[in-house]
């Protein structure tokens, strides 16, 4: 059941209007979907929320928003279906609620609490250690960073099962699973029905920026995860423990990556700013920006971290590093974060359904 009453109603009171009108059809994946069905249950309402990216195009062109009796304003109401359907769809959904009324503050102060716990640490050296394992032993790391990456995933599956039960997204295939990764790669609603992107950050004014700042938050994001993955296999495979020399896998993957998280964050807190929040869930702006800052407080640190190779600001900086790393990994769940898993299962569960009247994407 809806945590708050009034969203689907409200919902499917302006998809209906859509469903008439017609009008934004080739925009993005959501209008195609809709036109499959003249009824919308819930499950069909959260299955389109979670196809639309909040790109706004169907505001500024609709002829129904307000002062027009209609109101429409589908990216907001979208909006605020996708952000229930991920705090309804968690697991925990008691720890979901927590985080969406305070999941600022509770980010922040898990940041701190964190950081002066692994400063704590690096005070009891490990007798044996080089570069980072110097200030915390391998096996402690492994030992805290393994289930707060496990553990966080085992529930995003969990809730996203539930997810995929509520759309009816039915069997999964491999040809489903290769669309949906082919369209998240490139991104391809980003950039409008038209190729010429959002008018997200500036009313009528179109522009794939929004489109290219995702694209190096979610490339960089990838390349610092290969570049850890890559450090484990030559910390175990080859017996070749860190720190490793500029022209190294870990190296040549990750100052890239943290580069290119640290553009795509800048640039997309800088659009937050200028985007009107009436035109999306409004309640959970905060904790979308916050999420936004905690990224790009992971690649910050993360270069800093580099920068301060061999100098005594290596123990701050790694402390403040693997904080902000833990902090994110643990509220996966429960932060925008997880629009990237719930965006796949929505593409996933588009490509089983039935071509919708008159072609479509
Ligand atoms: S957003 Fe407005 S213009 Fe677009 S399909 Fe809906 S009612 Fe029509
Ligand atoms: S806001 Fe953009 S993505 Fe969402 S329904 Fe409207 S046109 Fe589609």
């Amino acid at each position: 059941m809806s945590l708050d009453q009034s969203i689907f109603p409200e919902a499917r009171r302006q998809i209906e209007i859509c469903n008439a009108c017609r009008y934004c059809e080739g925009f993005c994946a959501v209008f195609p979907a809709m036109t499959r069905q003249t009824a919308f249950a819930d499950g069909d309402l959260t299955q389109l929320a979670n196809l639309c990216h909040n790109c706004r195009g169907c505001y500024y062109a609709c002829q129904y928003t307000e002062p027009h009796e209609f109101a429409l304003n589908i990216p907001a109401a979208l909006a605020e279906v996708r952000a229930e359907s991920w705090e309804r769809l968690a697991r925990p959904q008691a720890l979901a609620r927590l985080f969406q009324r305070h999941g600022v503050a509770m980010a922040a102060l898990l940041v701190l609490a964190l950081a002066g716990f692994f400063w704590a640490l690096a005070a009891f050296e490990p007798a044996t250690g080089t570069g980072f394992y110097a200030y915390l032993a391998h096996g402690a790391m492994v030992a805290i960073f393994a289930p707060a990456f496990v553990l966080p995933l085992v529930l995003i599956a969990l809730s996203l099962r539930a997810y995929w039960h509520e759309v009816g997204a039915g069997g999964l295939r491999l040809r489903r699973v290769l669309q949906a990764f082919d369209k998240a790669a490139r991104m391809k609603n980003l950039s409008g029905g038209h190729g010429e992107g959002c008018n997200f950050e500036q009313g009528d004014r179109f522009t794939n920026r929004r489109r290219w700042l995702h694209q190096a938050v979610m490339y960089g994001f990838l390349l610092c995860f290969a570049s850890t993955i890559s450090g484990t296999v030559m910390h175990y495979a080859l017996n070749w423990p860190a720190p490793y020399p500029l022209l190294s896998l870990p190296k040549l993957l990750g100052i890239p990556g943290g580069l290119m998280m640290l553009a795509g964050t800048a640039g997309l807190a800088r659009l937050k700013l200028r985007a009107d929040p009436a035109l999306g869930a409004a309640r959970v702006w905060g904790g979308e920006m916050a999420f936004i800052l905690l990224l790009g407080a992971v690649a910050l640190t993360g270069m800093a971290l580099y920068a301060a190779t061999g100098t005594a600001l290596v123990a701050p900086l790694l402390a403040a590093h693997l904080a902000t790393v833990l902090v994110l990994f643990v509220l996966m769940p429960f932060s925008k974060m997880v629009h990237g898993f719930y965006r796949m299962a929505a593409l996933m569960a588009e490509a089983g359904k039935p071509a919708p009247a008159g072609g479509g994407e």
